[in-house]
């Protein structure tokens, strides 16, 4: 494809579109049209320059790309294989043992699919939250893959393998960052993630200041029940580490003092409720972020438990909300007649809440000027499409990525009627297999078998105390232990 051909004008023509704009501004019938990498116009029946490129959106939704602030993505090479795990058994298998195991070449499989399955969700911008590069070969792999696939990505660069001190101060850091990360940032921005373990000595005092040095945004693991608490907070606030730029993931084990200071010094959440359900960082966030006043951003983490596009992320994190506030409120022998979290609002988590928390005013919404990722959710043979009565209720709780019929990422289109453009699944598929070739072959089919299936606890099967044949009632039950 050529240049000129991939930047063609192209008008999505009658859809209901989600603008998310600062009035959430929805229109219907209405047509977006994107010249060059921006948003042209946004209205019903539009003029158009001579050789628009037209898709049809009737009957479809229009909303801006999508944006994940958190994805491991070099572990997509292992999709689904931790699908039982606990935090513990993650951390054992990736920081303590076979983490190591992963050479560039498995770094750069696993971005690359992890990239392509992010476009194709109408993830448009993806946080590689990278702490698998062990060397600067392994981020040079990483990069290599983020470039080679059409979307916007942000590289979280990270180690799991060294202190942040060490590999921040390393000369071939800052010969890859003045290598690979000295020019525009637009389609691929730069963060540092690392974590604080919330030692008094502060030993990641080093890495904030090199991340301050290079002016990039850190992004760190906080509230994360056993591993991160508020003692970190506390003392990348003493020290003057909190800035608005600053990305916490999860925040789902910390008091109230901690989301103080995050709302005080105007941080954002990275908030995976898939994530936080299962593996045990503690419960999602959501509904103790909305009544501190911050931010929020989706994520879905990583690919070796979870799924990873924000269809997922939005429809658990409304129920994760939903079912805390219900809980909380029969605790206090109350019912929650009316919901306070809506499903426009984590749309605007997944699209204009990533961008501010990337500080991205470009991003995330529909207007004149923002940059050209658009999203055409539509499905002609799928019955779910109608009636398209509530929109956001559509997108939040009915669409899948399978209704991804478009994407678009900086004016160009990268997938067109549920088909991606230009992209070499089948030479993707082969690297990964080449990866997990490596990795099985590296473990040994003993270790690779039990790595994907932990023990399960015993449990003592009690005797059930009910019968059919002598009946009581729960109350008589009760009367009678009593
Ligand atoms: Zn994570």
């Amino acid at each position: 494809m050529s240049e000129s051909e991939a930047r063609r004008p192209v008008v999505l023509r009658g859809g209901t579109v989600l603008t998310l704009d600062d009035a959430h501004t929805v229109l219907t019938d209405a047509d977006v049209l994107v010249v060059d990498d921006r948003i042209a116009a946004v209205g019903p029946g539009l003029s158009v320059p001579d050789g628009t490129e037209e898709i049809d959106a009737r009957g479809g939704i229009v909303m801006p790309g999508m944006i994940d602030t958190h994805r491991h993505m070099w572990q997509t090479a292992m999709r689904g294989y931790g699908a039982d795990w606990t935090l513990t058994q993650y951390f054992v298998w990736y920081y303590l043992e076979h983490g190591r195991a992963f050479r560039p070449e498995d770094v750069y499989a696993g971005n690359l699919v992890g990239a392509i399955e992010a476009v194709d969700a109408g993830v448009t911008t993806t946080v590689d939250w990278s702490h698998g590069l062990q060397t600067a070969q392994h981020a040079d792999a990483a990069v290599d893959a983020l470039q080679a696939v059409p979307g916007r990505f942000v590289l979280g660069y990270g180690n799991i393998q060294d202190a942040p001190a060490n590999w921040t101060a390393s000369p071939e850091f800052r010969d890859f960052v003045d290598r690979r990360m000295s020019g525009d940032r637009d389609m691929l921005g730069f963060q540092l993630a690392f974590d604080v373990t919330g030692d008094p000595a502060f030993p990641e005092k080093p890495a904030f200041e090199v991340a301050r040095e290079l002016a990039v945004p850190v992004t760190t693991h906080a509230g994360v029940w056993g591993a991160t608490n508020d003692d970190g907070i506390r003392l990348m606030h003493d020290h003057g580490f909190m800035t608005p730029e600053t990305v916490y993931v999860h925040a789902a084990t910390l008091s109230a003092d901690s989301y103080h200071r995050i709302a005080a010094t105007g941080g954002s959440v990275s908030v995976s409720t898939e994530s936080e359900q299962s593996a045990g960082q503690g419960y999602p966030p959501t509904w103790a972020l909305r009544n501190h006043g911050i931010p929020v951003s989706l994520s879905m983490d990583t690919t070796v438990w979870w799924s990873g596009d924000l269809f997922s992320a939005m429809r658990t994190t409304l129920g994760a909300d939903r079912s805390r506030e219900h809980l909380e409120a029969h605790a206090r022998g109350e019912t929650v007649t009316h919901a306070a979290l809506r499903s426009e609002q984590v749309v605007d988590w997944a699209t204009r809440g990533g961008a501010r928390s990337l500080g991205r005013d470009d991003l995330g919404s529909l207007e004149v000027g923002k940059k050209a990722d658009v999203v055409l959710i539509r499905n002609e043979h799928s019955p779910v499409m109608f009636p398209l009565l509530n929109p956001y209720g559509h997108v939040a709780l009915q669409a899948q990525r399978g209704d991804v019929e478009a994407v678009i990422v900086d004016g160009r289109v990268v997938k067109r009627d549920h088909r991606l453009v230009g992209i070499d699944l089948a030479g993707a598929r082969r690297t990964v297999e080449a990866t997990v070739d490596h990795l099985r072959s590296t473990l040994g089919e003993e270790a690779w078998e039990a790595g994907m299936n932990p023990e399960v606890p015993e449990t003592k099967v009690l005797d059930n105390p009910y019968t059919y044949t002598d009946y009581r009632s729960a109350s008589t039950h009760e009367a009678q232990n009593s």
